[in-house]
C-alpha cells in the first residue's frame, strides 16, 4: 500500500494535498499531470509507485545536484536500487550503472535529458522494460515556460521508442498556458490532471520599493532582523551578488555568494555549509536552489526584480517549505527593470543571424541532412559555440529542423562472423560497407551503404547484439533534418515572427512583475489568479497591503540582532546534545563521502536533541527520519541521547577531543554556559593533552574577545 511506503521508507504519517490522488493514478497506469507548489512534496509522487513496482521507473530531471541528493536520501533509507546518469559521470560509472539496469538491479533511474539522445541507450532501457517515465521539472519544455530545455523537445519520441509507458509529468508552473503546453507537447494521453492549491498561508509577500541602489543592504539587514537567516537572497549579476554578500559580511551576516562564475567544487561547498547552517545567508543568481531543499529557509529576498511571476513564484516558494512563517519580499527599484528589458534583448539572436545559420546548415546538408560533431557547429556558421546551441534551438522551435537522436561519430570494428547469414537488406549493406578492421566515420559508412547514418547505426547495434561484430563507438554527432532548404520570404517572416513573439512574451513576463510590485489590492490573491487558482484569500494578513503597511521608510542600518535558529516544538533543545549529533553526523557524511544534510537534516537533529528519543522506534517516529533509518543508526544516536556513547566510535584516548569540538562550536555560539560543561567533560578524562588544549582553546577566545 502507498501508505505503508510512505511510513516505512520516509517516515511520514500521512500525504499531502494531492500525492496520494497522483499516486493512484500512476499505479493504474494513466498518463498523468502534477502541478503542485514548490516543496508541495512532488518527489514522492514518483518515489512511492517507483518502490512499488516491479518495473523500472526513469526519471528525467534537469538538475543533476538534486539526482545526486535524491538517490543519496533514498540510500540512507536503505532503498539501493536507484541511480543516475548524467554526463557528470566517468565511462567506467556509467557502464556499471548501465549494467546494473539491464541485470535488473535497478529500479529507479534520474537522468538527464540529454542522455535520451542517444538512440542505443533508449533502445537499452526498452530492453529493460520502461514501466513509468516521470518528467520532473515538465514546465522546461515549454518555450513559454521561463526554464526551456531544447533537450525536453525530444522526450516525447525517447518515449515512443521506449514502447510507450505511462508518463508522469510534475512542474510547480501552473500558469494556464504551460499547463496546456506540457499536455500537448509531451503528447500525455487523456491525462489525469491533479492541481492542488497554491496558496501557501506560511508565507508573507512584501514588495519596498528602494530609490538608490545602496539602499538595498539596509532593506535586507532590515528583513534579516525581523525574520532571522538562514535566508536567501536573489540578485541579477555575479557583481551585484558579490557586492551585497560584502555589504552583509560588514554587517556581521555570515553571507557566502553564489553564481555560476564560481568553481563546482566552490558551489556544492556554499551549498553545503548552508544546508548545515554553517552559512546563514546565501547571497546568489538564480542558478542557486533549484535542488535546494531546506526545509527551513525563513526569507528569500529578491534584490532585483525576478525575471517572471512563474520564477517569482518558484524561487519565493524556496521559502518555509517547513510550514514554518518566513518573508518573501521584493525589492524594487525602477532601473532595475530597464536592464532586465535591456537583458531580454542581448540574449535575443537577430533574425539575420538566425538566417545565415541557416542557410550555412543548407550548405552542407546531404539528403536533406546534417550530421556534424557539436563542437564543429559554430565554425559552420561563423559564430561563437554558445550561439550555434542557441541558433539551433531557434531553427527547431521555428519548424525549420528537426533534430534527432546523436549519433556516434565513428566506430572501431572487428567482424566475428565473415559471412552471416539471414541479415535484412539494409543490415546486409552496412555490413558489406564496413572495413576488415579498425575506425571508420558513420558518415563514410553511410555514403558507401546509400544508408542515412542513424540508419546505419541502428543496423550496426543489431549486429553488435546478435554478435555478428564487435564495435566500439566513439564521439558523438548532432543530427539534424532540414525539412526545407531554400528560405522563402514566407519561411524568413515565420523566423522573424518567432523571434518577436519571444521578445514580446518576455517582455510581457516582465510587465507581470512590475504590475504585482505596483499592486494596491492583495498580493497573494493576484499570485493564485495568475496561476489559474480561484481560491478567495483577500484580505489575506500575510501580504503588506492586506496589513496595511504604508511605503516604509528605508530603515536605519544597525547590527542585525543576534541570530537564533527558530524553532516550534515544545522541549527545548539540548544545545550541547545538538552540537555532539552535528559532530557525529559530520563523521557519518565523510565516512560515507556525501553531504552532511543526506544523513540528516538540521531540522532531525534539533528534533532529537528536543524529544530525546529513548528508544530506536521513537527515534523513527520522528517527522521524516523514516524506521529504516532509524534502524539503520537508531542504536548510535539513543546511546548518544542517553549520554552513553561518544560519537562515532572514536578511541577512548580522543573523546575528549569530541567534547573539545563541541565545546568550540558552542562558544562561536555565544553558549558559553554549554560550553563550560562540556570542556568539563573533556577535562574528565584527566589527560594531560586534554587539560592543555583546554587551554589553548580558552586562551584562543580570550584574545577574540580582546581584538574584537
Ligand atoms: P517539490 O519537488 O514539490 O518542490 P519535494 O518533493 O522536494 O517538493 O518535497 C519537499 C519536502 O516535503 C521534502 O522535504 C519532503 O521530504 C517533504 N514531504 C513530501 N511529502 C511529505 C509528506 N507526505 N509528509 C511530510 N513531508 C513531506
Ligand atoms: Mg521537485
Amino acid at each position: 500500500m502507498p501508505l505503508d511506503v510512505l511510513k516505512e521508507i520516509f517516515g511520514f504519517d500521512s500525504f499531502r494535498p494531492g500525492q496520494e490522488e497522483v499516486i493512484r493514478a500512476v499505479l493504474d497506469g494513466q498518463d498523468t499531470l502534477a502541478v503542485m507548489p514548490t516543496g508541495g512534496g512532488k518527489s514522492l509522487c514518483y518515489q512511492v509507485p517507483a518502490l512499488m513496482k516491479a518495473s523500472l521507473t526513469v526519471i528525467v530531471s534537469p538538475l543533476i545536484s538534486l539526482m545526486k541528493d535524491q538517490i543519496d536520501s533514498l540510500v540512507q533509507s536503505s532503498v539501493s536500487d536507484a541511480a543516475t546518469l548524467h554526463s557528470g559521470l566517468s565511462p567506467e560509472e556509467r557502464w556499471e550503472v548501465e549494467r546494473r539496469v539491464r541485470t535488473g538491479e535497478i529500479k529507479m533511474l534520474y537522468v538527464a535529458p540529454e542522455r535520451l539522445r542517444s538512440l542505443e541507450f533508449v533502445l537499452s532501457l526498452r530492453r529493460s522494460g520502461v514501466g513509468l517515465f516521470v518528467v520532473d521539472e515538465a514546465h522546461c519544455i515549454s518555450e513559454w515556460g521561463h526554464n526551456f530545455r531544447p533537450d525536453y523537445l525530444f522526450l516525447p519520441r525517447a518515449v515512443r521508442d521506449l514502447g510507450s509507458p505511462p508518463v508522469l509529468a510534475l512542474t510547480a508552473t501552473a500558469t494556464p498556458r504551460v499547463r496546456e503546453d506540457i499536455v500537448a507537447s509531451m503528447r500525455l494521453r487523456d491525462p489525469k490532471v491533479v492541481v492542488t492549491g497554491f496558496n501557501r498561508p506560511n508565507l508573507t509577500y512584501r514588495v519596498r520599493e528602494v530609490r538608490q541602489k545602496k539602499q538595498k543592504l539596509d532593506h535586507i539587514l532590515d528583513v534579516i532582523r525581523t525574520s532571522p537567516p538562514p535566508g536567501i537572497v536573489y540578485a541579477t549579476t555575479r557583481k551585484e551578488c558579490e557586492e551585497l554578500t560584502a555589504g552583509l559580511r560588514r554587517s556581521g551576516v555570515n553571507a557566502a555568494t553564489y553564481h555560476a562564475g564560481l568553481g563546482s567544487a566552490e558551489r556544492s561547498s556554499v551549498q553545503e555549509r548552508f544546508m548545515t547552517d554553517e552559512v546563514d545567508v546565501v547571497v546568489a543568481t538564480v542558478a542557486f536552489g533549484m535542488g535546494v531543499d531546506k526545509p527551513n529557509v525563513r526569507f528569500v529576498v529578491h534584490a532585483s526584480i525576478p525575471g517572471s511571476l512563474p520564477a517569482y513564484i518558484q524561487e519565493a516558494g524556496r521559502a518555509g517549505r517547513d510550514g514554518e512563517p518566513s518573508e518573501c519580499v521584493v525589492l524594487y527599484r525602477n532601473e532595475d527593470v530597464g536592464r532586465r528589458k535591456r537583458l531580454i534583448t542581448l540574449n535575443a539572436a537577430g533574425g539575420s543571424e538566425v538566417e545565415s545559420f541557416f542557410r550555412a546548415l543548407a550548405g552542407v546538408e546531404r539528403e536533406g541532412r546534417v550530421s556534424v560533431p557539436p563542437g564543429s557547429l559554430a565554425g559552420l556558421g561563423g559564430v561563437e559555440a554558445d550561439a550555434a546551441g542557441i541558433m539551433l534551438r531557434s531553427l527547431e522551435e521555428s519548424g525549420l529542423i528537426s533534430r534527432g537522436y546523436d549519433l556516434w561519430a565513428e566506430v572501431e570494428v572487428r567482424r566475428v562472423e565473415e559471412e552471416p547469414e539471414g541479415l535484412s537488406d539494409e543490415i546486409a549493406a552496412v555490413h558489406a560497407a564496413l572495413p576488415g578492421s579498425g575506425a571508420i566515420p558513420i558518415p563514410d559508412l553511410a555514403g558507401r551503404s546509400g544508408l542515412r547514418p542513424a540508419v546505419v547505426q541502428g543496423a550496426l547495434y543489431r549486429m553488435m547484439l546478435d554478435g555478428v561484430l564487435e564495435a566500439v563507438p566513439r564521439g558523438s554527432l548532432v543530427d539534424v533534418r532540414l525539412k526545407t532548404v531554400v528560405l522563402d520570404e514566407g519561411i524568413r517572416r515565420n523566423i522573424a515572427a518567432r523571434l518577436k513573439s519571444h521578445d514580446s512574451a518576455a517582455y510581457a513576463q516582465i510587465r507581470d512583475v512590475q504590475n504585482y510590485a505596483n499592486l494596491s489590492k492583495c498580493r497573494r490573491e493576484h499570485l493564485l489568479r495568475h496561476f489559474g487558482d480561484t481560491e478567495d484569500v483577500a484580505p489575506c494578513a500575510g501580504c503588506d497591503v492586506c496589513l496595511g503597511e504604508a511605503a516604509r521608510p528605508v530603515p536605519v542600518t544597525g547590527t542585525p540582532t543576534s541570530v537564533e535558529p527558530t524553532r516550534s516544538a515544545a522541549s527545548p533543545v539540548d544545545a550541547a546534545l545538538l552540537e555532539r549529533l552535528k559532530v557525529w553526523r559530520g563523521d557519518q557524511a565523510r565516512e560515507q563521502k556525501v553531504p552532511a544534510y543526506v544523513v540528516l537534516h538540521n531540522s532531525h537533529l534539533e528534533e532529537i536533541a528536543a524529544r530525546k528519543p529513548r528508544t530506536v522506534h521513537e527515534l523513527g517516529s520522528i517527522k521524516g527520519i523514516g524506521l529504516r533509518r532509524a534502524a539503520r543508526y537508531g542504536d548510535e544516536l539513543v546511546a548518544m541521547v542517553s549520554g552513553k556513547q561518544e560519537p562515532s566510535g572514536r578511541s577512548a584516548g580522543d573523546t575528549y577531543r569530541e567534547h573539545l569540538e563541541v565545546a568550540e562550536r558552542l562558544l562561536l555560539a555565544g553558549r558559553g554556559a554549554d560550553a563550560v560543561a562540556e570542556l568539563a567533560r573533556a577535562l574528565e578524562s584527566g589527560n594531560e593533552e586534554a587539560r592543555l588544549a583546554v587551554n589553548d582553546l580558552l586562551k584562543h577566545f580570550a584574545d577574540e574577545r580582546s581584538t574584537a
